[in-house]
């Protein structure tokens, strides 16, 4: 293994924990910069398997795999932040994690994230821990509703959350938690959704890409624009508010932060200590994109150029939208990007499309 601190060298080895898009997205961006990929996922065939060197196809309790892997990579990385503690341990004591473990710690848990954001003085929703009948009672009381109710572990695309529109159907949303510790937000009536993708290299410098507006359909991301409709002032306020979290977490890599523009201003959603989907738009719009410079920031390079050379507007292309890929690939100015999933089934993210506005 090289120097944790010195830049890795071209054809060092990236160990990418999960091997989904953003891991095949990960993958491709490293090798051209002439580093190599393996990938350690527990599903055989994941989508990044098809462009990484190698695949090591075990689960996440295997100690003597996550051994293996973590003596064959110079740095480890991961595209999702659900790593159990336990593998983490392993994987560290072996390998550098970038990023490290108190972003993966704050941003598994739904309540140690707004701890945290909230402590770092940050807006957020106003939200209680709920453990049962009786606690999310007494916390619809305090914040009202409105109010969602969220698991606080292992949640996304809208997954494992119930809205509250009045307190009788408290009992129903709770029920809707199969009993998982969750966490019951007030709502927040936004404007509109953006996220920031930030990167922090290993010196500690930032680089911020301009915010993105973000459009949900079913709990999914469904476009992002960018600009995103923000005063001069909300657009700094963003980068601001990405920055401090980088650098409270000693944070290496890029992170996806997602935050609400309301009257009382940005109210910061959630993190994401990864590339993030809605940060895809970099890939037309910036001559560095988010991939590229996550493997810059884990590498220990240098971060490149965050600046915006076009207007973009990514689209996912979710389940079936697939089909449209004749019409899609007739268009002028849209860069497509499939991701090898074999299976278009409903609610899947199969690739998406960049299409740039030229001014
Ligand atoms: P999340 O998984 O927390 O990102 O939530 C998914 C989506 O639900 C968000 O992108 C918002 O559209 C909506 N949402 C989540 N939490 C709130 C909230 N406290 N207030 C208003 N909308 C919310």
């Amino acid at each position: 293994m090289t120097d944790p601190h010195s830049p890795l060298p071209p054809g060092a080895v990236i160990g990418i924990l999960g091997g989904g898009q953003l891991g095949r997205m990960l993958s491709v961006a490293a090798s051209r910069l002439g580093l190599r990929c393996h990938i350690y996922d527990p599903s055989p065939e994941p989508p990044a398997g098809h462009v990484a060197e190698r695949v090591t196809t075990a689960p996440w309790d295997d100690a003597a795999a996550l051994a293996g892997f973590a003596n064959a990579v110079d740095v480890i990385t991961y595209e999702f932040e659900n790593i159990p503690a336990a593998t983490l341990d392993l994987l560290e004591a072996r390998c550098p994690v970038r990023p490290g473990r108190r972003a993966l710690e704050v941003s598994q848990d739904r309540l140690s994230e707004k701890n945290f954001l909230s402590g770092l003085g940050l807006k957020v929703a106003s939200y209680r821990a709920v453990d049962d009948a009786a606690g999310l009672d007494a916390a619809l009381a305090a914040i009202g509703a409105p109010a969602i109710l969220k698991t606080r572990r292992l949640g996304y695309d809208g997954k494992g959350q119930a809205r509250i529109m009045a307190p009788d159907q408290a009992g129903a949303a709770l029920a809707a938690m199969q009993g998982a510790p969750a966490i019951v937000e007030g709502f927040v009536p936004f404007e509109r959704e953006i996220s920031v993708i930030a990167a922090r290299g290993l010196s500690g410098a930032v680089v911020c890409y301009d915010p993105g507006e973000n459009v949900h359909e079913a709990g999914i991301l469904r476009r992002t624009t960018v600009p995103a409709t923000l005063s001069p002032g909300q657009q700094a306020d963003a980068a601001l508010i990405a920055g401090r979290i980088l650098n409270a977490l000693d944070y290496v890599g890029v992170m996806g932060v997602e935050l609400f523009v309301a009257a009382q201003g940005l109210v910061v959603n959630e993190i994401a200590p990864r590339v993030h989907n809605s940060g895809h738009w970099t890939q037309a719009g910036c001559a560095v994109d988010q991939f590229e410079q996550h493997i810059r920031a884990v590498a220990g390079w240098p971060l490149g150029d965050g600046r915006r050379h076009i207007d973009v507007v990514m689209e996912n292309l979710i389940g079936d939208d697939v089909q449209r890929l004749p019409d899609l690939a007739q268009e002028a100015d849209t860069q497509i990007h499939l991701y090898g999933k074999a299976e278009a089934r409903q609610g899947r993210k199969m690739g998406h499309v960049n299409r740039i506005r030229r001014g």
